[in-house]
């Protein structure tokens, strides 16, 4: 079966890879839609960041080159022996989260933490081996390529969770690339009546229009400071940081009310310079999150099953596995107006 292989920074080869055979807690997922993640371009174009290149990953016993992808959607193809739930036939989507196991709620995401299609094999590929306990069953009201949108959107409703937040609270989002747009469609059915999303591309903040942000603000042509104070004058109640650089950070921060939260959901590829006396002058909490617990993957099958989380618009081009590396990684580079690209392996045909 044809696979996209990540061997080093740009350099990622569609190639033949071998159909492992199952363990025992095993599923075989033919897949069906597999998302390209802001992850996935990191590695693409400074990596490795995630994928391990010299020892093998403690938990998936693997390391590069390996098969990418962890977004994905399928139908279950084959089950293990000792498999107790999942069937052949089944609809599902995929937690790519690998951890030490005892599913501790809260630690979860932190302890260990390794992801299926980063630090192993992943779904970029025909068929994709996966523990039971990682595999969510699709509600009927959600397609497959819903199903390779749960992942980045359990991102935000972790986020969203974690910020405690209100009804009738004003938040910003900083940011407005896939993670971002899903965290305002987030923050929105969390409640928030302000959703005020700051980006530097016009294409990104239309698409967060769409998405149901309230005000949008180019921080190139507006003050974000200034703008919000207009919007907000005592400033929003949440601000999370999903852009991952100095300016935004602190902006982020100058922007909370007194006590209030900023939330960090970006991966900071470069350390910043930056004085904590702007926490010490207000009281402002700041936290950070990363991925999701098993709990807030399931609701956010739910919520998308329920309608609650509408992502129409998020979508914004779908390509074929041969062509990842121009269409998928170098589109998304170039192209600011690209939101979530995702890639068909099997498609919907069953
Ligand atoms: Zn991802």
């Amino acid at each position: 079966m044809k696979a996209a292989v990540w061997y080093g920074k740009k350099d990622i080869r569609i190639e033949e890879v071998p159909d492992k055979p199952i363990k025992g807690n095993e599923v075989k997922v033919k897949v069906a839609w597999a998302g390209i993640c802001g992850s996935d371009l990191h590695e693409y174009q400074e990596g490795p960041v995630f994928i391990p290149t010299d020892a093998n990953d403690p938990l998936t016993d693997e390391k590069a080159p390996l098969t990418m992808g962890h977004e994905f959607s399928g139908i279950v193809h084959e089950v293990g022996a000792k498999v107790t739930t999942a069937q052949v036939g089944d609809r599902v989507t995929v937690n790519p989260t690998l951890t030490y196991g005892d599913k501790r709620e809260e630690l979860d995401p932190y302890d260990g933490f390794s992801f299926i299609g980063l630090h192993g094999d992943g779904g970029f590929t025909t068929y994709a081996n996966v523990p039971e306990d990682n595999v969510y069953q699709l509600p009927e009201t959600l397609t497959l390529q819903d199903g390779a949108l749960t992942e980045p959107t359990a991102v935000a409703v972790e986020a969203v969770k974690k910020a405690d937040m209100q009804f009738g609270d004003k938040v910003a989002v900083f940011g407005a690339g896939p993670i971002g747009l899903l965290t305002a469609v987030a923050a929105r059915a969390a409640g928030a009546t302000d959703i005020i999303v700051l980006d530097l591309s016009d294409a990104r903040l239309e698409k967060a229009k769409q998405l149901g942000a309230t005000h949008v603000i180019n921080s190139g042509e507006m003050d974000p400071i200034k703008t919000i104070g207009q919007i907000a004058p005592e400033g929003v109640d949440v601000a999370f940081e999903v852009a991952g650089v100095a300016p935004t950070f602190k902006q982020a921060i100058e922007v909370t009310k007194g006590l209030g939260k900023m939330m960090i959901v970006s991966i900071f590829a470069q350390p910043i310079e930056w004085n904590p006396i702007q926490l010490t002058n207000t009281g402002v909490n700041v936290d950070s999150t990363i991925a999701y617990t098993p709990t807030t993957f399931k609701q956010t099958v739910d919520l998308m099953g329920s309608g609650q989380l509408k992502l129409e618009g998020i979508i914004t081009d779908h390509i074929q596995l041969e062509n990842i590396v121009e269409n998928g990684f170098e589109a998304l580079t170039n192209d600011k107006s690209q939101a979530k690209i995702l890639v068909e392996l099997t498609g919907d045909s069953e």
